[in-house]
């Protein structure tokens, strides 16, 4: 094994070192002679919020669509009735499930994972679809929760991502039914609006509904569920769902790669967010000193203070949606000018931007060698970028047919191969599982550290920020008026200052080191809010 360097590794080989050997029995599904196979399902508890956490591939989408009743498992044979469903599991806690599924006593809905597909699917104002989905006469109260007053006139097609979450989420809630299946509900949302999701989805359980969630936001994940799964396996080939565990012992479990309960190493490194080098702020060259930026669009403004970027640092920007992270960028960038101050200077600047377009017609290797054919060569990129990244696998792909998180990684790799002073990248997480999301975050931190070059990364994962980043940028205002952007500033004041204007304080878990977010108004909560310690870096 390659110990707990993640990058060292290739990314998708990940080994089952002692698969269990009844495992035959509790086969679920299979696409095909030669297609994925599922083991095993999750249990659905009423009254709980159970969480599933897996990389992409491990068919968590393909047991959410069996639970709902959208697909009928073969149970890897040639299976065509529910009644052996409910037979195969006697004894298990899903016969009963099955039994009440198959006579309609359970109805499911579900919040699919892409929401930028609905308005393909569906059209018409948001006020008039909710409305057609309120069977529980809540609508007020889930658009309040849910901060939808503004967008209730608007289009279906003209709303932005985070928007359209919360539609979707909105639009599950007000469903009556007894299953409420939200695949990732964190996406495009800011930190504050995850948390407020998180404790909805937690309050649906309370009132005797079973829940089940697929999320990549670790902290999400933990703050939201009552138990959790940990989903293994190779993707695209198999996926094991493992024992229901309790949410803090299962996450670290998961990061561990070995389960402890059923003995099963499942991955040969752990995964460790806790950053080994440091790099000391303030410290080294200076890469360029930034003016103070005014961008007014009318309806909404930004100010952003003038500061100074370091040679090889990451910089985390955080801040709610709607407040100028991703204008500001796109000043820097030189896509936006300014409207008040000037951005002259001669860096070279390489960016990804929040919302990937595809018009590119032709594979992945050739869209990256155009980019830099040399690089892909290089064993320094192949093991620091490509190979963790997972991208060889994707060479041969046409770049229109990548699903969401693979377009992402290409996306991001696209930048990365450029030549350039400063990376830009807005929300790179988005679509990632969690073992991406930290591949993602280290290539970032080494090729900075290595090549001598720097990084500003808009991200809401507070794990990835944190692991993430050297210094940060805070921003803060009224979203959709105005924002303020502060200058780079240490971490720790950087994240007390973002975490007190969200009202959430973090702990970190002693045996990984990892984030946690403390209960509102529990001891810890109170405790670190009196002292000003929003954060521990
Ligand atoms: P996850 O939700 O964990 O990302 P999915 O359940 O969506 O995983 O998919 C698991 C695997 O099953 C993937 O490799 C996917 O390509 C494959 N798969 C999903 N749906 C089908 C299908 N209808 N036919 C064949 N293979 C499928
Ligand atoms: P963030 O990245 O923090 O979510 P953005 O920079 O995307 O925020 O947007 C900030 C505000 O500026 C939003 O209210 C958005 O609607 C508005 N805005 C962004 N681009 C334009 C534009 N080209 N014209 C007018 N308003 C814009
Ligand atoms: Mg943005």
């Amino acid at each position: 094994g390659c110990g707990i360097c993640v990058h060292k590794c290739p990314f998708n080989a990940i080994t089952i070192v002692n698969l269990p050997e009844e495992l035959e029995e509790g086969c679920v599904h299979r696409y095909g002679i030669n297609g994925f196979v599922l083991y095993r399902l999750p249990v659905v508890k009423e009254g709980m919020v159970v969480g599933i956490l897996g990389p992409n591939g491990t068919g968590k989408t393909t047991a959410v669509k069996i639970l709902s009743g959208q697909l009928l498992p073969n149970l890897c044979g040639d299976n065509d009735s529910w009644d052996n469903v409910i037979k195969a599991f006697r004894g298990n806690e899903l016969q009963n499930y099955f039994e009440r599924l198959k006579n309609r006593e359970i109805r499911p809905v579900v919040k699919p994972q892409y929401v930028d597909l609905i308005p393909k699917a569906v059209r018409g104002k948001v006020r008039d679809l909710l409305r057609k989905a309120d069977e529980s006469g809540r609508f007020d109260e889930v658009v309040k929760e849910l901060e939808l007053e503004n967008v209730l006139d608007r289009d279906i097609r003209h709303l932005s991502g985070g928007e359209l979450q919360r539609v979707a989420i909105a639009a599950a809630l007000l469903r009556n039914v007894e299953f409420y299946f939200f695949d990732e509900p964190s996406s495009y949302l800011d930190i504050r609006q995850r948390l407020r999701i998180a404790k909805i989805i937690r309050k649906l359980a309370e009132s005797g509904k079973n829940v089940l969630t697929v999320e990549h936001d670790l902290a999400i994940l933990d703050y939201m569920s009552d138990i959790i799964h940990v989903v293994y396996g190779k993707p695209g080939a198999y996926g094991i769902f493992s024992q229901p565990k309790s949410t803090r012992n299962g996450i670290n479990e998961f990061l561990r790669g070995y389960l402890r309960d059923e003995n099963v190493r499942f991955r040969p490194y752990e995964i460790n967010f806790s950053k080994k080098s440091e790099r000391k702020s303030q410290e080294g060259d200076i890469l360029v000193e930034y003016p103070s930026l005014v961008k007014d669009y009318g309806s909404f403004r930004l100010e952003a203070e003038g500061g100074e970027l370091y040679v090889g640092e990451v910089v985390g920007i955080v801040g709610p949606n709607g407040i100028g992270k991703t204008t500001f960028v796109k000043m820097l960038a030189g896509v936006e000018k300014p409207t008040e101050g000037e951005i002259d200077w001669s860096l070279t600047v390489s960016y990804k931007p929040q919302y990937i377009k595809t018009d590119y017609d032709g594979t992945v290797y050739e869209l990256l060698s155009k980019i830099d054919a040399g690089k892909l060569m290089s064993s320094f990129y192949k093991s620091e970028l490509l190979n963790p990244l997972g991208i060889p696998e994707l060479y041969d792909k046409n770049v229109n047919d990548l699903s969401g998180g693979e377009l992402q990684r290409v996306a991001i790799v696209a930048c990365l191969l450029r030549d350039a002073d400063l990376y830009l990248l807005d929300e790179p997480s988005a679509h990632l599982d969690v073992e991406q999301r930290l591949a993602v975050s280290k290539a970032i931190r080494s090729l900075m550290a290595k090549n001598e070059k720097t990084a500003l990364i808009v991200e809401h994962d507070v794990m990835m920020v944190d692991y993430l980043s050297d210094r940060l940028i805070v921003f803060e205002g009224e979203p959709g008026k105005f924002g303020k952007a502060s200058r780079p500033m240490g971490m720790r004041e950087g994240m007390n200052r973002f975490l007190a204007s969200v009202g959430v304080t973090f702990r970190r878990d002693p045996e990984t080191g990892r984030p946690r977010a403390n209960k509102e108004g529990s001891v810890k909560d109170r405790e670190q809010k009196e002292r000003g310690e929003y954060y521990y870096t």
